[in-house]
Parts: structure tokens; C-alpha cells; sequence
């Protein structure tokens, strides 16, 4: 048996969409970065629209002095899991700095974001429990789901009216029930009715639980996600979210009022069976986090140039989604279309994410793009009227 028969849709699509491509996609390689918002792509300057680097805080100079400095003094791994010797003083820091930063008592750090959301779910919910998934959920919690041997229900996405009818029907069901939801939609931008949601799961005794990856530092007064703007975090059971994009560094968090979770730390797979973050990485990411919280400004500039960005685009006569954030998606109808509108954008200097089905809703491919504070008017309009010359040329 050919060990790689299995894929062989797979190698099909891949084989018919590097044919027609005069780059693959998949392979792009960004040789360095100049700034924030420019690195260099095949050669040249090329302006960054396809990074989740919204505050533009991967290139923090404090981040970057701490991270040195830690390297310097402590080296640069733990080689170990966090419950054997991969907990250092520095770890136990972070978590008690985002407990405080979410005003909640306790907080756990993983290694990756997709780590979060794998060791969350799993770790709470298991083949008595019930999790009820917004269709449009990442890849992480659906992989989270799997790995909890849970009983799975999808509602349909940002649709409070399908969740309730769904938990309507599990009245009777002994097991716990876990609602999750994500604050914005890393595909398209979109922002979760959490406020709707946290009046459901107190109606029906379930439990909720947000992945604000896309939305920590980025929305609400302090950067604490769509959950704070809405005024809903008391009602939020667990937060899970991300050091990769806002804050420019790598790794993950759940932050809870929960007492249960101080077991969660030894039944937590993802948690348990991986080496933790490097002392370096953590020390930039402590330093990220105060220049978030020093900086509100770049917030209110990220919002600033996601509206920009957002109507510019209407504008042009492009079709994005119907919510503001950082997260501007433009969709196309056919993969052949969005293939060769990326392959022009890129060629004229403009870097956004191709994000092709099965993995964008309503199978419909994306150009993904994503604001970042650290881009200029200039920048924005520049990508806009690109876009708008592609269109054009493409006769769309
Ligand atoms: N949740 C969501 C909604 C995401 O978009 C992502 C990353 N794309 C993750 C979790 C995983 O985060 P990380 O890449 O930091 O592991």
C-alpha cells in the first residue's frame, strides 16, 4: 500500500495549482523584514498586507533589547516540559502579568496558540460533554475537539438564534456543555455576538469559552478583545488567545476565574507533553505586552487604518466582509481568479494572504488582508489602488 495514496486529491490540486501559478503560494518567502509593514519578497521591497502583526510590535525595540538581554542571562530554551524542569521564574511571571492584565485569577501559558486551543478544550470537556462550535471555528479547535473525544454540534456561524435552538435540544443531556467561539474570524474578519452568547450560556448552564487570537491588544479600551468592547467579560468562562499576532512573538494563554484549572496544568496534553517557551520569548513577550499597554494610540490608529482600508476597497468595487477589523478579506469566485489576482498583487508589491477552500467559509476563496497600526495612510491607499488597477485589469 503506497503510504501517500491517501493524498492523492490532495497532490492533484497542489499539482493544478502550481501549474497555473507562476509562484506557489505556499511557498512564499519573506527573506527579511525591513520594517513592520515592508520586507523583502523575491528581491524587492514589497509592502506587508498578509502578516498578523497588527501592532506592529514583532519589531519592538524594547522586545527585542529584552529578549537579548534574557538570552544573555538565562540562555535560550528550557529543554522541558512545564511540569518537569521547563517552568522557569519567567513563566510564572507572565501568567501572574496577563492574569492581571485580564483582571482574572488565573492564567496558563502554552507554547503556541494552536497549543491553547487544544490543551483548553481537551482538557475540559471529554466523551460525556457536548461542544457546540461555531461552524467557521479554527482548525485548532476543531483539532482541540477531536483530541477531547467530545460529542461535537456546529451552529451555524455568528448565529446566536441556531445556538440556542441547538441547546434547546440538549436540555436533558447529563454531560457539560462548552460553547466556543472565536472574538474576530481569522479569515474574514468578522466579530462574534459574545455579549449574545454569554446571555444564552447563563440561560442554559452551559459554559463559554472565547479565542480572542485575533482581537487581544487589538480591540476594546485595554486591548482585551471583543469581549470588552461588548461589555460581556464576566460572562466569558474561559479566554484563550495568542502572543503571535498583537503582540509579535510566539505562544499561547487561557485565562479563567475557574478554580479547576490548577489540574488542568496535569491533564493537559498539549500543555504537559511539549517543551515550554524559551526565557528569551517570554521576556519579549512581557515587554510586548507594556508596550501595548503603554501605547493605546495604536490601537486607535489600527482601527483608523482598518476603516481606511476597509472603504477603499468597497470603493474599488471589491466585495469584503460586512464588519471592520483588522482582518479585511476580499472574496473572489473562482480558485483560478483569486490564484492570479494574488500572483499580480504580489508582483506589484503588495503581500496579502491567498486563502483558499476547504479552509475559508462558504468555499469561496479569500484574498486575506491584514491592517497593521505601523502602516501609513500612504501605505494603505497605495495597496487600495493596487488592488483597484488588478481588479480592473482582471475585468472584475
Ligand atoms: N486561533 C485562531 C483564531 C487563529 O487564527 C490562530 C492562528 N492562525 C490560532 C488560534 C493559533 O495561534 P498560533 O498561530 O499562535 O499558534
Amino acid at each position: 500500500m503506497d503510504i501517500f495514496a491517501k493524498h492523492a486529491g490532495l497532490r492533484a490540486s497542489y499539482d493544478g495549482l502550481t501549474a497555473t501559478s507562476p509562484r506557489n503560494p505556499f511557498e512564499v518567502v519573506i527573506e527579511r523584514p525591513v520594517s513592520a509593514s515592508v520586507g523583502i519578497i523575491e528581491g524587492r521591497e514589497t509592502l506587508l498586507f498578509g502578516t498578523n502583526n497588527y501592532l506592529g510590535l514583532s519589531q519592538s525595540k524594547k522586545a527585542i533589547e529584552a529578549a537579548v538581554e534574557t538570552a544573555e542571562t538565562m540562555g535560550v530554551g528550557t529543554t522541558g516540559s512545564r511540569i518537569a524542569n521547563g517552568t522557569f521564574g519567567l513563566h510564572r511571571k507572565l501568567e501572574a502579568r496577563l492574569a492581571e492584565f485580564f483582571r482574572r485569577k488565573h492564567c496558563m501559558v502554552f507554547s503556541t496558540g494552536y497549543q491553547a486551543n487544544l490543551g483548553t478544550i481537551s482538557a475540559l470537556v471529554n466523551k460525556d460533554d457536548v461542544l457546540l462550535l461555531d461552524a467557521d471555528s479554527h482548525a485548532s479547535i476543531y483539532d482541540g475537539a477531536k483530541l477531547s473525544g467530545a460529542q461535537v454540534i456546529r451552529f451555524r456561524h455568528n448565529d446566536p438564534v441556531d445556538l440556542e435552538k441547538r441547546l434547546a435540544r440538549l436540555k436533558d443531556h447529563p454531560g457539560a456543555k462548552l460553547i466556543v467561539a472565536e472574538g474576530i474570524y481569522s479569515m474574514t474578519g468578522n466579530v462574534a455576538p459574545l455579549d449574545k452568547f454569554v446571555d444564552i450560556k447563563t440561560r442554559h448552564g452551559a459554559y463559554l469559552m472565547a479565542d480572542e487570537a485575533h482581537s487581544f491588544g487589538v480591540m476594546g479600551a485595554h486591548g482585551r478583545g471583543v469581549a470588552e468592547v461588548q461589555g460581556c467579560e464576566d460572562g466569558i468562562d474561559f479566554v484563550v488567545g495568542t502572543f503571535s499576532k498583537s503582540l509579535g512573538t510566539v505562544g499561547g494563554y487561557c485565562v479563567t476565574d475557574h478554580d479547576g484549572v490548577d489540574l488542568m496544568r496535569l491533564c493537559s496534553r498539549p500543555y504537559m507533553f511539549t517543551a515550554s517557551l524559551p526565557p528569551e520569548i517570554i521576556a519579549a513577550t512581557m515587554a510586548a505586552l507594556e508596550d501595548m499597554q503603554e501605547h493605546p494610540e495604536l490601537r486607535t490608529k489600527l482601527r483608523d487604518n482598518a476603516a481606511r482600508l476597509h472603504s477603499g476597497l468597497q470603493k474599488a468595487g471589491l466585495k469584503t466582509g460586512e464588519h471592520v477589523s483588522p482582518v479585511v478579506a476580499v472574496t473572489l469566485e473562482t480558485v483560478d481568479q483569486a490564484v492570479a489576482f494574488w500572483n499580480a498583487l504580489l508582483e506589484n508589491g503588495v503581500y496579502v494572504n491567498l486563502s483558499l477552500p476547504p479552509a475559508t467559509p462558504d468555499n469561496r476563496p479569500l484574498l486575506r488582508c491584514s491592517v497593521m497600526a505601523a502602516h501609513s495612510p500612504e501605505e494603505i491607499d497605495h495597496a487600495v489602488t493596487v488592488f483597484a488597477e488588478v481588479a480592473r485589469y482582471f475585468g472584475l
